[in-house]
């Protein structure tokens, strides 16, 4: 049988560069809290909790007082920085660049328009991290829509600023856009910014390619991770035979029967030591067989 990992899948830079600030912070201090957790992969938050990193949330993080905390990729609200001040709390701070670029965009739309006459609009999970950090340099006057469900929320009387959570599909945020479109009073009231990370949509193409080529595909991602629903959203299109593992323990021997080739790939929070130890446990299991 053949099992192939996918060269493409893995940890994007954004994600790498956190865990590599959340590393190197541990070996100087043996242990390091975290908002959140670092990456929706509860594999290797169990990895990084073992080397001293400890994940806690907003309630704890307001009651500590000069500690170190690491905010990871996703990003935080100022309020998140203002506490830091406020309480001696010294920041690490890993929100990736894509997000720190995308915060600052908003920020300068919200800025530069009166609420009143312009509302901006992000299209996004409403309470994940990200979508938070967000909607919080607007002083929480954002309007997210998870769906064209969502769309009655806005005036379209008034003019619109549109962003996108960095892991959104494209495809969906174009009907998006042309929805608004449709419904708009004055088209020149209407602008759109393309916020997707292309290091979820580039991988797109060469992710169906991957599948399309394996009889049986296993898609390693944590339930929690949005890149991840997308990417296994887009593969099942093409290939039906993909089933989620968020944990080894789920992995189904009895699918490899009769299987000729297998694949396995996964999202940009999902670790590579964890679709190898996935390739391993199926090579041991063949091997005993
Ligand atoms: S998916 Fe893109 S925006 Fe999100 S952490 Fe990775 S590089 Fe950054």
């Amino acid at each position: 049988m053949e099992i192939e990992i996918d060269s493409n899948s893995g940890f994007c830079f954004g994600v790498v560069t956190a865990i590599n600030k959340a590393e190197e912070e541990l070996s100087k201090e043996g242990n390091l809290f975290c908002l959140g957790d670092i990456v929706h992969n509860s594999m290797e938050v169990e990895r990084l909790s073992r080397k001293g990193l400890v994940s806690i949330d907003h309630e704890r993080f307001f009651s500590l007082r000069n500690e170190k905390v690491l905010l990871r990729a996703h990003g935080e609200p100022p309020s998140t920085y203002e506490m830091a001040r406020k309480n001696g709390i010294e920041i690490i701070d890993a929100t990736c660049p894509v997000v720190l670029n995308l915060q600052k965009n908003i920020k300068k739309a919200y800025l530069n328009s009166d609420p009143s006459e312009t509302q901006i609009v992000i299209y996004g999970k409403i309470g994940h991290a990200e979508v938070n950090g967000l909607v919080g340099q607007t002083d929480g006057r954002a309007i997210v829509i998870e769906n064209l469900n969502d769309l009655n929320k806005i005036d379209f009387t008034k003019k619109v600023k549109l962003f996108s959570q960095t892991t959104k599909s494209i495809e969906n945020f174009n009907q998006i856009v042309a929805k608004i479109k449709e419904k708009i009073t004055n088209c020149k009231n209407f602008e759109f910014n393309d916020t997707i990370c292309r290091q979820v949509a580039n991988r797109i193409p060469k992710i169906i390619n991957f599948v399309s080529k394996h009889e049986l595909v296993f898609f390693v991602s944590g339930k929690k991770s949005s890149n991840g629903k997308v990417l296994f959203d887009e593969c099942r299109k093409i290939n039906s035979n993909i089933h989620l593992i968020s944990d080894l323990e789920e992995l189904d021997l009895s699918l490899l029967d009769g299987v000729n080739t297998v694949g396995i790939c996964g999202a940009t929070s999902t670790p590579k030591w964890l679709m190898e130890e996935l390739k391993s446990k199926i090579e041991r299991y063949l091997e005993n067989k």
